[in-house]
């Protein structure tokens, strides 16, 4: 039995995660180089509107975590305009309702950690955060911003989540 190979083969989800990871770290601001950024599926970004934008969470606490940011660099909620707040609001409705059809969540946490006092891991930069939640999946609303890796592959959820995106009317 080659068990270097199956170990590898075990992990590769994982690995991809580093790699994407990797990735990210050439950006002074997450957020920015996302927004920035070309390749939607490779930075598993969902959905892009005029003032903000959808991407999964490379390090979900629940499957289905997502974040919905603005493309403006800002870590300031109460500078936000009312078109960036409009359409935020309105694409995690959209989120919501496409994470309800194809994961029958028990229900959800949606918040915003601002600055790194209040838990932000990317303080500079606003960011909602929409993780649905199962009956007995533990905790509350502390656990958004931890990088508790979820054992699930990104790349399968998020073919269904951009098809859904891309459906949805
Ligand atoms: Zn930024």
């Amino acid at each position: 039995m080659d068990f270097e190979h199956d170990l590898e083969k075990i992990w590769a989800p994982w690995r991809s995660h580093d790699l994407i990871a990797e990735g990210y770290k050439k950006w002074d601001c997450l957020f920015c180089g996302l927004k920035e950024s070309k390749d939607d599926e490779k930075n598993l970004i969902l959905d892009r509107g005029e003032t903000c934008f959808c991407v999964m969470n490379l390090f979900p606490y629940n499957n289905g975590h997502l974040m919905v940011a603005p493309y403006r660099h800002t870590s300031s909620f109460e500078e936000l305009l009312p078109n960036e707040l409009a359409e935020m609001s309105s694409m995690i409705q959209k989120e919501i309702s496409i994470l309800k059809k194809l994961y029958n969540p028990n229900g959800f946490n949606i918040g915003m950690n601002i600055g790194t006092a209040g838990g932000a891991g990317v303080a500079g930069h606003l960011h909602w955060h929409i993780v649905p939640r199962w009956s007995g999946d533990s905790n509350f609303m502390p656990v958004i911003g931890k990088t508790d890796v979820v054992s699930v592959s990104l790349s399968t959820s998020y073919k269904y989540l951009k098809e859904a995106n891309e459906k949805y009317v």
